[in-house]
């Protein structure tokens, strides 16, 4: 039995999808008017997380992540750089899939972009019109919030305290702005916009993801997340679209992630602590390193990102991959013991916790516990040499599960995206090791080093590791 806090009834429930065996899920992506900061990754990060947790219990996902390319924001970006919206958002939305590439996040089903769905939105609006939950403004189509009762909800405020017609006409706003929202913005000079029986005019931000999630997930669906920012007014918003058309419940697991801080800190661009991904990579700092730090705190703490924990996150990867390395080894070594050791009860009982703590509204700490448990059992077999190529094979077949969930150690394959030089370097320094020219074997470990890979001399020959 998999649980979830749902946000919106604030306890923690078991987990029942709409079809068994299957799950949809709509993420709220990225608006891509600049590259994505590790605010944006750690959301991604766990939603991650969350597709590969439901994976590992045997579930079929399918998950849709929308990309923002129109907005206030975006807008705003591109008639600050004098080019079209097209212009300013792709070279983003390119930078997002590379950064998400980077972090290995598996990628979602479907990434729908809002230029792409506007016929969708524009009839969504319609529908909402015939409900009788829109009215015309000067500047837009709005959404009278007093007219659905359920409004709040989700955040949680009382809409008696809100002053009934009062509008907001920003993608963004706090909750002490609710107010009725722009669901269609009249054509104004330096916007792009589309015909729509109401008008020419855009889409306001909120009325995009109701349009692209029910389109790909149905009216109901089991899973909409984001960040805890997005609660209001996006979601509360959102579901008042969503179901004030369709008449049925929008979504049942609301979950959200809390927010990254930077060294204990708001991140800000004028507090010099606002970090993109290619900036930590520019630095030398390792993806994994980087994605290991991301995911190991739970998603409804707050994640204080510090280079101290950056470090520690690099060291807590590298006793992973090299203790897998050093398994692989006495795998291969067809060593034969005729004493079990402790090993295989402890991946057994392990494999039962990491399991149960995943179940466990992704409780990642005591899931990593368990994997550091077998780190520990498994080195000190190693140490004694105690361990047989069969039990070692199993640490292996544990590590290659587990990972499936955590994805920081890499796969088998791995070896094939080392660069062609890297690999050059490394079979000359071999023959140079062969002929006992140890003053060039060092030379040219010092180049493999330079180029960011680590060599290895095991009884196998040696290994090329990225270092982290
Ligand atoms: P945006 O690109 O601003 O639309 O945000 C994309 C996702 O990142 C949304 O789910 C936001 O809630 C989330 N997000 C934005 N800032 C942070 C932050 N500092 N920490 C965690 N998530 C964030
Ligand atoms: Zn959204």
């Amino acid at each position: 039995m998999i649980r979830f806090y749902n946000t919106m009834s604030r306890r923690i429930e078991e987990f029942k999808p709409l079809v068994a065996g299957q799950v949809g899920m709509y993420n709220c992506g990225p608006t891509v008017y600049g590259y994505t900061h590790i605010g944006n990754l750690r959301t991604f990060m766990f939603e991650d997380l969350l597709r590969r947790t439901l994976k590992h219990f045997g579930y079929k996902v399918t998950q849709v992540m929308n990309i923002t390319d129109i907005d206030d924001k975006t807008i705003k970006g591109a008639n600050e750089k004098g080019i079209s919206l097209s212009e300013y958002t792709e070279p983003y939305t390119q930078a997002f899939f590379e950064d998400i590439g980077t972090l290995n996040i598996e990628p979602a089903e479907i990434y729908p972009r809002a230029t792409e769905h506007i016929p969708d939105m524009v009839k969504l609006v319609e529908r909402l019109a015939k409900a009788g939950l829109t009215y015309d403004a000067e500047d837009g189509i709005y959404f009278p919030i007093a007219k659905f009762p359920a409004y709040g909800r989700l955040s949680g405020f009382d809409i008696s305290q809100v002053k009934v017609g009062a509008r907001i006409s920003q993608d963004e706003y706090d909750k002490e702005d609710a107010r009725d929202f722009a669901l269609w913005k009249k054509e104004s000079p330096n916007e792009p916009a589309w015909d729509a029986p109401f008008g020419r005019g855009r889409p306001g931000w909120h009325i995009e993801c109701s349009a692209m999630s029910m389109k790909y997930l149905g009216e109901t669906f089991d899973i909409h997340t984001g960040g805890v920012d997005n609660i209001f007014p996006h979601h509360e918003n959102e579901i008042a679209q969503s179901e004030g058309a369709s008449g049925e419940t929008f979504v049942h697991y609301w979950l959200h992630s809390e927010h990254l801080i930077v060294e204990g800190q708001r991140m800000a661009k004028s507090l010099g602590n606002f970090y993109i991904l290619r900036q930590l990579l520019d630095k030398g700092h390792h993806p994994m390193a980087i994605r290991y730090l991301l995911l190991s705190t739970h998603y409804r703490k707050r994640l204080n990102f510090t280079f101290e924990g950056l470090e520690g996150a690099k060291t807590s990867v590298r006793r992973m991959q090299d203790l897998k390395l050093r398994l692989g080894d006495v795998a291969q070594a067809g060593v034969k013991k005729d004493m079990a050791g402790p090993l295989p009860a402890v991946l057994q009982a392990q494999t039962e916790k990491f399991n149960s703590a995943l179940a466990d509204d992704l409780s990642i700490s005591p899931a990593l516990a368990a994997v550091f448990e077998v780190v520990r059992v498994a080195n000190i077999s190693l140490e004694e040499a105690s361990l047989s190529s069969t039990e070692a094979q199993e640490a292996l077949e544990f590590f290659s599960r587990v990972d499936k969930v955590l994805g920081v150690l890499g796969n088998e394959g791995d070896e094939g995206e080392v660069p062609e030089e890297v690999l050059e370097l490394s079979k000359r320094r071999e023959l140079a090791r062969q002929e006992k020219n140890f003053t060039l074997a060092d030379e040219l470990r010092s180049k493999i080093e330079a180029l960011g890979y680590e060599v290895k001399d095991t009884p196998r020959g040696s290994r090329l590791k990225r270092k982290t």
